[in-house]
């Protein structure tokens, strides 16, 4: 195929105008068409409609240790809950707190302790002159949001095809005391879905932070949501990695099962060492006196282990998977060779991120929206919503039927190749 840089003027108008007419038609449709909700289909949530069949009024409620998850008590979680989470993310029950509802809740959690409290015995950062993040990008806009809400400096770091560029991460922690953490996606990352390699997972076990008091917060939000039985990314297991580099206390890892079971109902925790353990119960013992344990028993009991879960996670896949090869597959036909923009091939996660020519992301989000497709802000993606070069649009395939986002994947693709032309011919 050839580029539309290869194309003369003339060409180039001829194609515009082809563009414009396809264009105009799907106008004419007046459609309502989302592909910026990254949340589970109907579909894929009545997959864990056996999760409200596993407990009733006449089942046990007892955990395997005694505890009666119907009272109060077990700060930290019920030990058959901490088992299969700890499958789940490849670390040891020990290393684990279970939560409430939501991942990002906890992270709120985490940074707002440090906050008030700083971590493990260091300054408050409240009371410092400056405290900074640092924001591989693209990235999860609520990640961002958080820091931003705190008042914490963002810094951008790009990412890579391996994860975050670890030649200015490694600089600039070394060399900056006032950055004390960096948020990370490290599987299927949300947007790119990018797998952080095993060289950026040593790397990132071996930095050297002149704050005592850096972490990574480590999200592993889509650690378990492959599209393929075998070809799958892997990852390695970041607390035992920083453990064998001499840095058990640097790192937090966060999961939850909100894309698992049911978002906003399902079971999330932290992961850390026995010391981030420690710091972390002093403040989770006057904020609640135990978390929801009927919803951890009530997961226990539908998965039952991590044998469970896997075959679920397949079911899942199962429905994502035409979603995301139909607009990769049209991608590879209608843009792959144009040069109007690139994009990776998720192997697993929730997005698929487009990137355009310099300048076009907004235009492109823009023209969609007056064809009735909603995308995701372009921006989003990037601390305080600003995408240096205006390149980057987040597709979420998962909530629209596979009808739906065909349309959607078909109006975004001539958007795209109308706003290049333009920025070509401009
Ligand atoms: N982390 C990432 C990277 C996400 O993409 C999402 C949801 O989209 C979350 C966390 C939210 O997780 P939770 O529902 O556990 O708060």
């Amino acid at each position: 195929m050839r580029s539309y840089q290869e194309m003369t003027k003339e060409e180039l108008l001829q194609e515009k105008e082809q563009l414009e007419a396809e264009y105009k038609k799907y106008q004419l449709r007046g459609l309502k068409l989302d592909m910026s909700r990254g949340k589970p289909s109907k579909e894929q949530l009545d997959i864990s409609m056996g999760m409200m069949d596993v407990l009733n009024s006449h089942v046990d409620l007892t955990c395997e240790d005694g505890t009666d998850c119907r009272n109060y008590g077990v700060l930290d979680g019920i030990q058959e809950a901490k088992v299969l989470i700890g499958d789940m993310i490849e670390c040891n029950p020990e290393n684990i707190i279970i939560y409430g509802n939501s991942s990002l809740n906890i992270m709120y959690d985490t940074v707002a302790r440090s906050m008030t409290h700083g971590v493990m015995g260091s300054t408050p950062w409240c009371k410092l002159d400056k405290v900074k993040f640092l924001c591989p990008v693209p990235g999860y806009d609520r990640h961002f949001a958080i820091t931003e809400h705190f008042g914490i400096e963002m810094i951008n770091v790009p990412m890579l095809s391996t994860g975050p560029d670890m030649d200015i991460v490694e600089k600039l922690v070394a060399e900056d005391d006032a950055i004390k953490g960096i948020w990370c996606v490290p599987k299927y990352s949300n947007p790119q879905g990018i797998t952080y390699s095993d060289e950026t997972v040593r790397r990132f076990a071996r930095l050297k932070p002149a704050a005592k008091d850096f972490r990574i917060y480590w999200d592993n939000a889509y650690g378990v949501h492959h599209l393929y039985d075998i070809d799958q990314d892997h990852l390695i297991e970041i607390l035992s990695e920083c453990k064998r580099a001499g840095n058990p206390d640097m790192v937090y890892k966060f999961c939850s099962t909100s894309k698992i079971s049911f978002p906003g109902s399902g079971v999330a925790a932290i992961a850390a060492s026995a010391n981030n353990l420690e710091d972390i119960k002093k403040q989770l013992k006057v904020q609640t006196i135990g978390y929801d344990k009927v919803n951890q028993l009530r997961h226990v009991r539908f998965f039952k282990d991590i044998h469970g879960m896997t075959e679920h996670m397949k079911k899942h896949a199962e429905i994502l998977r035409p979603k995301f090869e139909m607009i990769l597959n049209l991608f590879d036909t209608e843009l792959a060779g144009r040069g109007v923009g690139d994009w990776f091939k998720p192997k697993g996660g929730y997005f698929i991120c487009y990137e355009t020519l310099e300048g076009c992301a907004k235009e492109v989000v823009s023209k969609a929206k007056k064809a009735g497709v909603v995308m995701t802000p372009a921006g989003a993606p990037f601390p305080y919503g600003k995408d240096p070069k205006d390149s980057v649009i987040r597709i979420a395939p998962s909530y629209p039927s596979l009808e739906d986002l065909e349309l959607a994947a078909n109006i975004f693709v001539v958007c795209v190749k109308l706003v290049s032309i333009e920025k070509l011919l401009a």
